[in-house]
């Protein structure tokens, strides 16, 4: 059964009622137990469960140190295109956005002086990114910078546009690691008014590229909503279901969950659902009670002092001294677009240092793949 069959099971109207009428007694009840039911998600996410917030705090930092002990996995995510021809209205990488900076996609040799300015960071796990170009950015292109990422870096993953599983196969191939892909919006009818030109404006082919890359063979799927353009709590709830469903469908992939937030956009687009820096506490805590063993990415979408606080409550992994535009490591001050700016200008060696401070060990390498050749 796709995520797609399971998603129409649950819609808005039978997904409310677990957050807005839950009491303090159903948020008892998902707090002590060990395996939590969608209804105790949604007790976790709800306006009663904001009193519990240092229960639920607590419980996260155990199950997460049970999981993933004091460790904290650093990356960094690495532009290869700044081209676009979707249009999503939050994003500056829109064919629409209106923005004049310049576009360009990194040849090889500059793919490799990206590779050598991360390597020379310490990084070995990187973030391949691209827009939304299959017809210039293609497949075979991804996959060749995959194969060149590669000859520099432990862990290679990318977040680019869906594709078949045939194109994942061969992203697998040239030593591909782990997918990120967020459905952005799981909320149809949302998803439709926020993503107007594309292939990527196809909610079925989407929602279902997680399973696909699953299915290839690609050992670290990732996934969230963009908090914001919907209710955070119907959001976290399909995140939950959507995470459930991987992990019994593609069960030889590791599962992450991020939680992206729009926090700037552009000037065309306003945030509809705020969603407050209490709310992504909350909604962390309560996946992380629903999703115990699933890794937690954080980005330097947030500001250093919100990443700092978020630290113990359940984050596995890091991004660090971050750039959004192609190129933006070797030739850092070159100005070509970049998709949004960032929070936490700090430095990969500051992040170490917070990292450090708040007890975890920060991990530049990922062991899994030696683990892999036994
Ligand atoms: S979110 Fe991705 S596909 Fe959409 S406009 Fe931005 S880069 Fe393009």
């Amino acid at each position: 059964m796709s995520f797609k069959s399971v998603i129409e099971q649950w819609p808005v109207e039978r997904l409310q009622p677990m957050y807005r009428e839950a009491t303090s007694a159903d948020v008892e009840s998902a707090l002590g137990k060990d395996d939590l039911d969608l209804m105790d998600l949604g007790a976790l996410l709800s306006p009663a469960a904001r009193s519990y917030l240092e229960p639920m705090a607590e419980k996260a930092n155990r199950l997460t140190r049970w999981h993933f002990g004091r460790t904290i996995s650093l990356y960094a995510p690495m532009y290869i295109s700044n081209l676009c021809a979707a249009d999503c209205v939050y994003c500056g990488f829109s064919v629409r956005s209106g923005n004049k900076e310049k576009r360009i996609t990194l040849k090889p040799d500059l793919i490799r002086q990206e590779c050598e300015a991360l390597a020379g960071m310490g990084y070995e796990n990187v973030l391949i990114l691209t827009g939304e170009a299959p017809k210039a950015v293609t497949v075979s292109y991804i996959a060749e910078a995959i194969a060149i990422a590669r000859e520099y870096f432990n862990g290679v993953s990318v977040e680019v546009y869906a594709v078949d599983e045939a194109d994942y196969r061969q992203f697998v191939e040239a030593g591909l690691e782990g997918v990120t892909l967020y459905m952005e919006t799981y909320h149809q009818p949302t998803y439709g008014q926020v993503h107007l030109e594309g292939e990527k404006s196809v909610y079925d082919y989407r929602i279902d590229a997680s399973e696909r890359a699953g299915r290839a063979g690609v050992r670290n799927l990732s996934i969230g909503a963009l908090l914001g353009l919907y209710r955070w709590q119907e959001e976290l709830l399909w995140v939950g279901l959507h995470g459930r469903h991987l992990q019994k469908q593609c069960w030889q992939s590791s599962l992450s969950v991020s939680f992206p937030r729009l926090l700037h956009t552009p000037e065309r687009f306003a945030v509809r659902d705020l969603v407050r820096d209490a709310d992504l506490v909350q909604g962390m805590l309560a996946l992380r009670l629903f999703l115990p063993e699933v890794g937690f990415n954080l980005s330097t979408r947030e500001a250093a002092s919100f990443r700092d606080k978020l630290i113990p409550l359940g984050v596995t992994a890091m991004s660090a001294g971050s750039s959004t535009r192609p190129g933006g490591y070797a030739s850092r001050g070159v100005e070509v677009l970049e998709q949004f700016e960032i929070e936490d200008q700090r430095s990969p060696e500051e992040v170490v240092r917070v990292i450090r401070a708040a007890g975890y060990e920060p991990v530049w390498k990922n062991f899994d793949r030696a683990f892999d050749q036994v």
